[in-house]
């Protein structure tokens, strides 16, 4: 049996209904080694269901477990089913949906090593994503978008027809082209990655990066060392900004690890 990782991580997590919206739609789940965010659309008060739906399945997919590779996409097609199964025993929520983003660390067969060429089992990051929220890595002032959004503007953004900027003010850009919610499913996302001490990650709502740029985002994720604390001024600053809709965020780090 894999014993638990060595590596250690911290995390904090923070929403905000933002200045606009009268309630708050997106859902956060945090847990050891599961960090997730979901940003629900849908009439009726539906898209709260559909995120806070999304969240549960992932909870109860890792719920004492340590996650195997692609544990995570399974988690995320399981929540799918739980929205469809939701819509079907409640027709007045047809149509709800909702995005889905984040990381979980998971025993991983293939082993890479950060700090080792040997290629044996053990931990490694699982990141995933459906839909236009989005996980970022930063390591050591640097920032990357690790997701691809999976919508019409970020379509537009990679066929350089508008900038990333024009994006976050276009009236299209509420429209995702991937989500959870689907029959069929769309197709989920992931990335694999061995742990680095020392690296942060960031998984957030559009009503982060539509409020804020990667510059600031990236300074504000590089100060100080308390993941909480982060989360908290993340959310402060996009709510600063204009708000104009929910914002949540989820900051996970990797520690150094201690034997
Ligand atoms: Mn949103």
């Amino acid at each position: 049996m894999p014993q638990q990782p060595s590596v250690r991580v911290d995390a904090g997590w923070a929403t905000d209904v933002g200045r606009v919206r009268d309630h708050n739609e997106d859902a956060a789940l945090v847990t050891d080694s599961v960090f997730v965010v979901a940003d629900g659309m849908g009439g009726h008060a539906a898209g709260e269901v559909a995120s806070a739906l999304a969240v549960d399945a992932v909870r109860r997919a890792a719920d004492g477990v340590l996650l195997a590779p692609e544990g995570l996409v399974e988690a995320v097609e399981q929540a799918n089913t739980a929205i469809l199964r939701q819509m079907m025993n409640n027709p007045d929520q047809l149509g709800m949906a909702t995005t889905l983003t984040g990381l979980a660390l998971v025993w991983g067969g293939e082993g890479a090593q950060a700090d080792s060429d040997e290629r044996q089992p053990g931990p490694q990051w699982e990141v995933v994503n459906v839909g236009d929220s989005r996980v970022y890595r930063w390591f050591d002032g640097e920032l990357v978008q690790v997701t691809q959004d999976h919508s019409e503007v970020g379509d537009l953004v990679r066929m350089g027809v508008i900038t990333e900027q024009e994006a976050r003010r276009h009236p299209a850009r509420n429209i995702v082209t991937r989500c959870l919610g689907r029959l069929p499913a769309d197709p989920v996302d992931s990335w694999s990655f061995a742990p680095t001490p020392g690296e942060r990650w960031l998984a957030c709502s559009d009503g982060l990066t539509n409020e804020l740029v990667d510059e600031q985002v990236a300074a504000l994720l590089g100060d100080g060392d308390d993941p909480q604390a982060i989360a908290e001024a993340l959310v402060a600053a996009a709510v600063e900004h204009g708000g104009r809709d929910n914002v949540t965020v989820v900051v996970v780090f990797t520690a150094p690890t201690s034997d």
